[in-house]
């Protein structure tokens, strides 16, 4: 008996160019580093020098801030996240900026451009944390745009169109089992029901905002325009060892990658594992092996970045000595394109419903939840691999297999995204790091974006 569901094709597909990991090797330079500092016009190339510095002096300023004493937790809607907040608006303030906490908790910081009231570049990422974190997935994006603005505000530079920075308060989704909550409100995709959700200790979202000093029924105001926006840059640690392998500090993404999440079930027959012969089992536990492996297999053969994963699994009745009746697992399945992702989906389940077919297994197969992949806009990336390239630096086109805020901010403005080199790949750990050389070169490489930013024409 099979009984596969899947999940209806909504939105259109995006597809994207195949070359997802584009590598531009440039000749070593021929000049000192410091020569590039210089030109970037700052008169001053010591207070460039120590961009990394200050990131780093504030990153560690930002992770004493934990609900959890040894540990880094901070989370939507608490008091370490209101009090870092307060640490964020200071710092947007020092830096020239106009600055205020939005109606779910963002902080949002302006920097006016050449004109008052024109339309921004924002620049961000998000401020909470998963529980027992590493300091540098979010805060770093939000701190090297700070450092950036600062940088100009020192110089007295303005710009022909605004700076925005946001922290959002939300991407981890820790709290309330519901992601991107922050850049949701500020891109007006916010759901409404997610306001009656209870956190573990049974308070709701909406409690909790009052308990911050937000008002649950004014969600809507923190909703921007379109028009308000020439585009969302955010600069991120990779949370993956590509970037390291390469020995690069940093990357262009090519994309969000889109996921799509199965729940299976493999119903057999439970028995005495003495008495049935092999022949005659149907073993659920087995038959969840092979298709384990199956997913293993089909996506190692697939050299254009599809992954694969089943990260939770059940056998039921779950004793030594008997024959596993029933076994629950899921699957995780990411690429780079929609497209890849929904035909290497179509494929791991014809070959589950093969493995359950000829081992007389019952399946259910269920989707859980798929989200689109969001590609990063051409026009954006060719801005930062220009800058990597004026740094001097090899420039180099990877996806990005974990979430970030820009697939909310996708309905809003045009997305890019920088990535920088993390060790060893780790994230979600408290062992997560940076190099300080690598968040210097990340804040130089989006300063140089900042300053010859070109808005899409019209
Ligand atoms: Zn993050």
């Amino acid at each position: 008996m099979l009984t596969t569901r899947l999940a209806r094709d909504g939105a259109g597909l995006n597809s994207l160019a195949p070359n997802l990991y584009r590598l531009t090797l440039r000749p070593p330079l021929a000049v000192p580093r410091m020569e590039s500092l210089t030109e970037m016009g700052a008169g001053n190339a010591v207070q460039n020098v120590s961009l990394g510095e200050e990131i780093v002096r504030r990153v560690n300023e930002l992770a004493a801030i934990s609900e959890d004493g040894d540990k880094l937790t901070r989370i939507f809607l608490t008091k370490e996240l209101r009090a870092a907040s307060d640490v964020i608006l200071g710092w947007m303030r020092e830096a020239g900026m106009s600055a205020h906490l939005d109606a779910i908790g963002n902080v949002c910081g302006r920097y006016d451009g050449e004109q008052p009231g024109a339309p921004c570049l924002m620049l961000g990422s998000h401020y909470d944390t998963v529980r027992d974190a590493g300091k540098w997935d979010g805060p770093l994006g939000v701190i090297t745009a700070i450092v950036c603005v600062s940088d100009l505000n020192r110089r007295g530079k303005r710009l022909p169109f605004a700076i925005e920075v946001v922290g959002f308060a939300d991407e981890e989704g820790v709290r309330f089992a519901s992601t991107l909550l922050g850049s949701r409100a500020m891109a007006g995709t916010f759901d409404e029901s997610v306001l009656n959700t209870r956190d573990r200790d049974g308070v709701s979202m909406r409690d909790a905002l009052l308990e911050f000093g937000l008002d649950p029924d004014h969600i809507g105001a923190a909703a921007r325009a379109r028009r308000e926006l020439l585009a969302y840059l955010e600069l991120h640690i990779e949370q993956g060892p590509v970037l390291e392998a390469r020995n690069l500090p940093v990357g262009v993404v090519s994309a969000i990658a889109g996921a799509t999440r199965l729940a299976a079930r493999l119903t057999g027959m439970a028995g005495h594992a003495g008495t049935v012969p092999m022949a005659l089992r149907r073993d659920a536990l087995t038959g969840a092996a092979e298709c384990i492996g199956a997913i293993e297999q089909f996506c190692r053969t697939d050299e254009d970045g599809l992954v694969g994963t089943v990260g939770y699994i059940q056998a039921r009745p779950g004793a030594t000595n008997v024959i596993p009746g029933e076994v629950s697992f899921t699957i995780d399945m990411r690429a780079p394109t929609d497209m890849h992702r929904k035909r290497a989906v179509a494929d791991v389940v014809r070959q589950i419903e093969a493995i359950a077919k000829r081992r007389q297994l019952a399946l259910q197969l269920d989707v859980t939840h798929e989200n689109r992949t969001v590609p990063c806009a051409p026009w954006l990336k060719d801005q930062i691999a220009q800058a990597i390239a004026a740094e001097g630096l090899s420039t180099f086109e990877l996806p990005s297999g974990a979430g970030h805020d820009g697939m909310a901010m996708i309905d809003i403005a045009d997305v890019g995204m920088i990535f920088v080199r993390c060790r060893g790949g780790i994230s979600h750990h408290p062992d997560e790091h940076v190099e300080l050389a690598d968040a210097d070169a990340g804040a130089r490489v989006l300063l140089r974006v900042i300053e010859h930013f070109k808005p899409r024409a019209a």
